[in-house]
């Protein structure tokens, strides 16, 4: 017998026995359990998605110019950052020549090598620099 056909016998009885107080009692009892369940099921669904936010966050690496790529990935594909730190989400991003990649998810546009991004635009101008 389950929890919930012993609450309900209980009352049963209770209310056969006239004993309002207990009726009273028990639907205050399988009220409080009925909340628990529901947490408890919320709690496991929670747990659920940080687990497997978790397992995410294990494959990935990080890069200090704001760009992922997956551990063990030998073509180190290039994936959004944005699209990953807002929704979890691997995008993998478009990469150009200029040391920026382009996410055509969110269509955020970060570096993945501010060094030759620097060399391409920054070395138009230096010969001015140095006159
Ligand atoms: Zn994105």
């Amino acid at each position: 017998m389950g929890w919930y056909e012993a609450i309900k016998d209980g009352i049963n009885a209770a209310q056969k026995a006239d004993n309002i107080p207990l009726v009273n009692n028990l639907i205050e009892a399988q009220k409080q359990i009925l909340d628990l369940i529901n947490e408890n099921n919320k709690l496991k669904i929670e747990n659920s998605e940080l687990k497997a936010k978790k397992n995410l966050t294990d494959k990935i690496e990080r890069h200090k110019d704001a760009y992922i790529t997956l551990k063990g990935d030998s073509q180190k594909l290039i994936y959004c950052s944005n699209c990953f730190d807002t929704n979890q989400r691997l995008i993998q991003a478009q990469t150009d020549e200029d040391g920026t990649y382009w996410c055509p998810s969110c269509k955020y546009r970060g570096y993945y090598d501010m060094e030759i991004y620097n060399r391409k635009y920054h070395e138009d101008i230096e010969p001015e620099y140095i006159i």
